[in-house]
């Protein structure tokens, strides 16, 4: 009775990282494989509790045991694998399955030795490891929390394939209505609770990394258009800056301005100037490139950085932006109202920092808005000036009927 009792301390344990992983996915509104978590903990429970407590005699004992912790593995392994973005091969795991079900049925039928049948369950439940440790290992992201997830499902598959083997050549043969009582069963007991603390500790940690991790990337970025934060963006643009330095990388740098925005917000109201800001920011976003960075840098201010290009290329970003808002109707304003943006461009100068070169593109910008805003000014490293695109919405309009 009181081995029956300690046997229920891994089921309970699990039970309780069952409750851990819900809360976990219902208040942190975490992805659903937060609850592939607490599933596979759900089977294995029902596993463990299964062999434990029924009569190993029974020939139906074994199969149900391995029903359930088949279950639990490829819950499992396919949480694992859509956290990290890859394919759980479901259909591998069933061919294993359904091979080691069938070599256990012929066991359980020709032997009341159950030795066999514990080596064919381990090898099956270590194969399907081995195959998550593959997949997982063919994912791009490769995070410190990564790796360690890696390597402790490592160490669960070798001691799946290693456990078994080592004890039975000490203890030999084991009859099945025994079997509680063997050396086997206590280390097995031993075994899956250190297993399944030590893989809930790792599970519950990659989910709080993951947690933290979104709640970073969401304060990183603006709530009105979806681009970085100011603070986010000039981080972002130093590392970036510092790379574009080592691989020699030509870098540009465009700073905007909405205009008269002050006007905007005094004649149709706030909400309407965020919804500018927003169509604004959306422009943006649709005109940069992935490997650009784009920020909002104030109220109606931002700023790209753009990657592998010269101050022309950029120069000719920032039109296409400026000529896009310019034809762009606000939500909510009058229909043939438009608003327009001034814009600066600069190209990075030799061993020149952030601070310098947002110096120069901010002056051009300034003297964008001088020079009657609508356009884009470039600062050819400070020496040359030129103002690119001196023209209104107006003459944008009738340039782009001629065609
Ligand atoms: P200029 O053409 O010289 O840029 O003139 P401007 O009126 O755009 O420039 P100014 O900097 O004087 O005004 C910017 C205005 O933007 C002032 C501020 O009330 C408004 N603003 C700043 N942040 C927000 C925001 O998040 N939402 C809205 N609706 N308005 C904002
Ligand atoms: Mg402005
Ligand atoms: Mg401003």
């Amino acid at each position: 009775m009181r081995e029956q009792i300690m046997g229920l301390i891994t089921p309970a344990m699990s039970i309780v990282f069952v409750a851990v992983f819900v809360v976990m996915w219902w208040r942190g509104k975490m992805g659903t494989y937060v609850l592939g978590f607490a599933l596979a903990y759900v089977f294995f429970a029902l596993g463990f509790a299964s062999t434990h407590l029924f009569n190993t005699g029974s020939p139906y004992v074994f199969h149900v045991t391995q029903f359930f912790y088949t279950l639990s593995v490829a819950t499992g392994v396919w949480a694992l694998t859509s956290r990290a973005g890859q394919p759980p091969y479901l259909g591998v795991l069933l061919v294993i399955y359904g091979l080691s079900a069938t070599t256990l049925a012929v066991a359980v039928l020709t032997s009341n030795d159950i030795t066999s049948r514990l080596i064919i369950v381990n090898v099956g439940y270590g194969s399907m490891y081995i195959v998550c440790v593959m997949s997982l290992l063919g994912a791009q992201r490769r995070e410190a929390i990564d790796k360690l997830i890696i390597a402790t499902h490592s160490l669960v598959a070798a001691q799946f394939m290693i456990r078994p083997v080592l004890t039975l050549l000490i203890e030999q043969g084991i009859a099945a209505d025994v079997y509680r009582e063997s050396v086997y069963y206590s280390v097995l007991n031993l075994a899956l609770a250190f297993i399944s603390l030590m893989s809930a500790m790792v599970l519950i940690g990659a989910c709080v990394y993951d947690q933290i991790k979104q709640v970073r990337e969401q304060a990183d970025l603006d709530a009105l258009t979806g681009l970085r934060t100011r603070r986010a963006f000039e981080q972002d643009v130093v590392a970036a800056m510092e790379r574009a330095k080592q691989e020699c990388v030509p870098i540009s740098l465009v700073v905007a301005d909405i205009d008269h925005f002050k006007a905007v917000n005094d004649v149709w109201g706030h909400q309407i100037g965020d919804r500018a800001i927003a169509q604004f920011g959306e422009i943006i976003k649709r005109t940069v490139r992935d490997c650009d960075i784009a920020g909002r840098i104030g109220g109606e201010e931002f700023c790209i950085l753009a990657w592998n290009c010269q101050e022309e290329a950029a120069v000719t970003m920032a039109d296409r932006i400026r000529v896009n808002f310019a034809k762009t109707a606000i939500d909510g304003m009058p229909e043939d109202h438009r608003l327009t943006a001034s814009f600066g461009a600069a190209g990075r100068g030799q061993g020149e920092g952030y601070g310098k070169l947002f110096a120069r593109t901010d002056a051009a910008l300034y003297r964008a808005k001088a020079d009657g805003r609508n356009r884009t000014v470039r600062d050819e490293d400070g020496s040359k000036r030129a103002v690119v695109t001196p023209i209104n919405a107006e003459s944008d309009r009738r340039r782009e009927a001629r065609g």
